[in-house]
């Protein structure tokens, strides 16, 4: 039975004090759920040293939104997997939605980007989702199958074993339009189905997928409930840090 991960990204969000005194709250929060693997939270990157330093629950991990697609060298502004992973960072995430619209992350620039963190030790969250286009001219599979196949499935299966997937469609990202029950069940199990197809059924049983797009205190318990979805991807939601909070807490309920 795969366990609950529940993912915040905060975005360009906050300013230092504001993402202190979040984090300490949450960092001070009961997270003793039985359902709850682990919370991840990506803060913007001036951040992600000083929160990892406040950090005394195991259950949260920080992570960042972002990481280069290159080693290193001549490549101004940019952050290296290999930095991160330094100060001690596990997880980044690639292929947000609006990297993809608005910073040029193309399939092949976030293949390299995941295997950049692969080989600095660093696990990908990794972003699928289609657009409202694709979704009503009926494309959306074949667009996440095509997102997954670009840049994910020339992975051994040793390294694929690492990846969390987070679909998320577009259009339910910051919009307040959840995608309902039904159709975030039937892209997880069509994901995990492609995922087996590939690599094998233990390995898929075993991919984590969370969901992301408008999910929050109202909706979660509901998402999360069923079979195929693992948690979540939360933006809005997860700077209040009460509602962030009590998405976690009805894990129990
Ligand atoms: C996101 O940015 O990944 C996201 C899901 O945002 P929101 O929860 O605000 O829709």
């Amino acid at each position: 039975m795969r366990k609950i991960i529940v993912a915040g990204n905060w975005k360009m969000n906050l300013n230092f004090e504001e993402a202190k005194s979040l984090f300490m709250a949450l960092n001070q929060a009961d997270l003793s759920q039985n359902r709850l693997e682990k919370v991840l939270i990506f803060p913007p990157y001036p951040y992600l040293k000083p929160l990892l330093d406040m950090k005394d629950n195991e259950v949260i991990q920080v992570g960042a939104q972002n990481i280069s697609s290159q080693e290193k060298g001549a490549f101004t502004g940019e952050v290296s997997a290999n930095m991160l992973s330094s100060i001690g960072i596990k997880y980044t995430l690639v292929g947000h939605s609006e990297r993809r619209a608005l910073s040029g992350d193309t399939h092949e620039l976030l293949k390299e980007k995941v295997n950049r963190a692969l080989e600095s030790g660093l696990i990908p969250v990794f972003c699928c989702g289609e657009t409202l286009d694709q979704r009503e001219n009926g494309s959306f599979k074949q667009v996440i199958e095509n997102q997954l196949q670009e840049s994910l499935f020339h992975l051994s299966n040793d390294d694929v074993s690492k990846v969390i997937i987070a679909y998320e469609p577009v259009w339910a990202i910051g919009t307040g339009k959840t995608a309902s029950t039904a159709q975030a069940e039937e892209m997880h199990e069509f994901i995990r189905g492609v995922f087996s197809s590939i690599y094998g059924a233990e390995l898929g049983e075993k991919l984590h997928i969370l969901y992301g797009g408008s999910c929050n205190a109202a909706n979660s318990s509901e998402l999360f409930s069923s079979e195929n979805v693992d948690g979540g991807l939360i933006g809005g939601a997860s700077l209040k840090i009460d509602e962030f909070t009590e998405i976690i807490s009805n894990l129990n309920g």
